[in-house]
C-alpha cells in the first residue's frame, strides 16, 4: 500500500461530473471534495436543495466511483471492493462490486494463516480463514483469546467465573493480507 493519505492531502484523481452524480443521486446542487478522513479513506459530500439551508449526504468516494462505473446505485447487499486490497488505489479498473457476504468470505481467504499461543495452556496453534477472521473480530470486541480449542476457552471461562484467575491478556493479532488474483 502507498503511504496512508492524510486529512490535509488533496485528492487529484478522477471525479465524475455533477451530471453523472445527479444521474445516480438525484437533484444534487453541488459536490464538495472528495476529502480524506483520518483513516485515509475518501468521502464526498453531496449538497441538495436551497444553498442557504443545504441538505447534505456524505458518500464513500470509492462507492460513488464504482456506481459511476456500473451506471447505477449499489444495492444494500452490495459493496465497493478494491481488487488489489489497497484502499488508496481508487483507479476505476481497481474497483468492483461485490456481494457483502462474498466480500467477507474473500477477505477471510485473503488473510495468511496466523500463529498464536493459547493464553490458557501455552500451546502453539494456527488459525486461518473464517476462524482467523472471527478471532480478529473477538479481539476488537475486547474478548480474551483466541484459545487453542473449545476446551481451553471453556476452562478459562469457568476459571474467570469462579475467580480462580484474572482476565487473561489478549494475544495480539496481526492481520496480514495476501494478494490474490481471481
Ligand atoms: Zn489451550
Amino acid at each position: 500500500m502507498r503511504t496512508k493519505p492524510r486529512k490535509t492531502d488533496t485528492y487529484t484523481g478522477f471525479i465524475p461530473t455533477i451530471a453523472c452524480v445527479r444521474s445516480l443521486y438525484g437533484n444534487v446542487k453541488s459536490i464538495q471534495g472528495p476529502y480524506y478522513r483520518d483513516d485515509g479513506r475518501l468521502h464526498i459530500v453531496l449538497y441538495y436543495g436551497h444553498t442557504n439551508t443545504p441538505r447534505t449526504k456524505t458518500v464513500s468516494f470509492p462507492k460513488l466511483l464504482v456506481e459511476y462505473k456500473i451506471g447505477r446505485r449499489l444495492k444494500v447487499n452490495e459493496t465497493a471492493d478494491h481488487k488489489d486490497r489497497d484502499f488508496t488505489n481508487n483507479e476505476l479498473t481497481n474497483l468492483q462490486v461485490l456481494d457483502k457476504a462474498e466480500h467477507a468470505r474473500i477477505d477471510a481467504k485473503r488473510r495468511l494463516p496466523e500463529n498464536f499461543i493459547c493464553p490458557y495452556c501455552g500451546t502453539f496453534f494456527q488459525l486461518r480463514d473464517k476462524k482467523l477472521a472471527d478471532a480478529t473480530q473477538n479481539r476488537k470486541r475486547g474478548k480474551a483469546g483466541p484459545f487453542c480449542n473449545r476446551s481451553c476457552s471453556g476452562l478459562y471461562g469457568t476459571d474467570v467465573q469462579n475467580k480462580r484467575c484474572n482476565t487473561l491478556e489478549v494475544v495480539a493479532v496481526t492481520v496480514r493480507h495476501t494478494k490474490i488474483t481471481k
